[in-house]
């Protein structure tokens, strides 16, 4: 019979039930007479059957797939922002979330300045008396955070915690009770940043790091959420995910793209407008991060200050509005963010495009939109 012929499965049904005992068997499970079966006297209860074979066939299916088939979903506030992880896979992924966010705190107990127990207030307290042990992740870190230093000309600096506390940016309301910092203050406060004075070592003994002077202190806020968002992209990985998304407040990391094989897509925040995207970003097996002067900020004697401060002026930065940066890990997109901030649009620009691997889109003070010659959208709305 043709319903016969065009299905396999029935094909298969046909060849076992060749025998009247498993034809018995089938006909017990489908609860269908025997004879009836036997004689193919009932296009119903085969109809039955085959559907029944189906389904089964469907359920299989959905196993096998399981692991890509279900987006599963966590966020937490970590970070002093709001950090969400994106999965797809099954029911051990979605249980996978909270370790995964575990490994984020603990990280993050490793570099948080605001913690008087991570490695870097350890750091930071013994600044000129000597080196202290660290863990080897901080020290990776800090290592990371050396280079973008170096390769930024200390635009990016991380040892700018004097000049942030000074401009009222230390604490989650920022703002100045009293007049705006001299010019001798902001000088002498100067004199404490100089991430060239970070000691770093590591021998049989362990890692340790050190600051050269008394008063001196380390911000790890221009680079932490990258490294931690980049521990829970490992983190995944070595467990066999294979799509999924950490967004920690600015940087939003991408492990592989969509289980469909499109990237990801990434709303870039419009600078002057919250509901509003500049543009909208393929991210696949990357990373990006924005630096805005609309993250936190206040307005004093008609000055708008921000929370990047330049450390070869010691002063807010105000020439850029926003820079995104996409680079292939959450820590390199997180820190050279911050130091195109500082470069402002065309020094910035320049050093995106001698290095490979980067892309990046400024918007400047005046609202003139820049982005770099491989910058993957150039629709932009402003
Ligand atoms: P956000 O944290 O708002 O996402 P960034 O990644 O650019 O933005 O980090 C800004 C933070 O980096 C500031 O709040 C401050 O703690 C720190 N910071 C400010 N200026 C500098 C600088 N020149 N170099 C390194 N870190 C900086
Ligand atoms: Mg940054």
């Amino acid at each position: 019979m043709l319903w016969i012929t065009c299905s396999p499965w029935l094909k298969f049904l046909k060849l076992f039930c060749d025998t009247p005992e498993r034809t018995q068997f089938v006909c017990c499970i489908f609860r269908a007479p025997s004879e009836k079966l036997m004689n193919y006297a009932s296009l119903a209860y085969a109809f039955k059957i085959c559907l029944a074979l189906l389904c089964w066939q469907c359920a299989l299916c959905s196993v096998v797939s399981a692991d890509v088939s279900t987006l599963h979903h966590t966020s937490a506030p970590l970070l002093h922002t709001f950090v969400e992880v994106k999965a797809y896979g099954d029911n051990q992924t979605a249980a996978m979330l909270d370790l995964v966010f575990n490994e984020m705190e603990r990280v993050n107990a490793l570099l948080n300045n605001y913690d008087p127990a991570s490695d870097i207030s350890l750091i930071n307290a013994s600044a000129g008396k000597g080196p202290v042990v660290i863990h080897s992740e901080t020290f990776d870190a800090l290592s990371v955070a050396v280079h973008y230093a170096d390769i930024s000309k200390g635009a990016f600096d991380f040892t700018v915690a004097p000049l942030i506390e000074l401009w009222g940016f230390s604490r989650d309301q920022p703002g100045l009770s009293g007049p705006e910092p001299e010019d001798l203050m902001i000088a002498q406060t100067r004199r404490l940043v100089d991430y060239r004075a970070l000691g770093l070592k590591r021998d049989s003994s362990g890692t340790h790091a050190w600051l050269d002077r008394t008063g001196m202190r380390i911000d790890v806020g221009a680079f932490a959420k990258g490294f931690v968002a980049d521990a829970a992209i490992n983190f995944m990985r070595v467990r066999n995910v294979t799509h999924a998304l950490v967004a920690a407040g600015g940087t939003i990391c991408a492990l592989g793209s969509k289980p469909d094989g499109q990237p990801w897509q990434i709303g870039i925040r419009h600078p002057r407008n919250d509901s509003t995207f500049l543009t909208v970003i393929p991210l696949h097996n990357q990373s990006v991060s924005t630096s805005g002067d609309y993250e936190k900020f206040y307005v004093k004697g008609g000055k708008r200050r921000t929370h990047i401060v330049d450390p070869r002026t010691g002063m807010p930065v105000s020439t850029v509005q926003s820079v995104t940066v996409i680079a292939t890990n959450g820590s390199a997109s997180d820190a050279l963010s911050t130091a195109l901030f500082v470069l402002g649009p065309k020094s910035g620009l320049d050093l995106i495009e001698q290095l490979s691997g980067f892309e990046a889109l400024i918007v400047s003070a005046s609202g003139d939109v820049l982005y770099s010659s491989g910058w993957p959208q150039k629709i932009i709305t402003y």
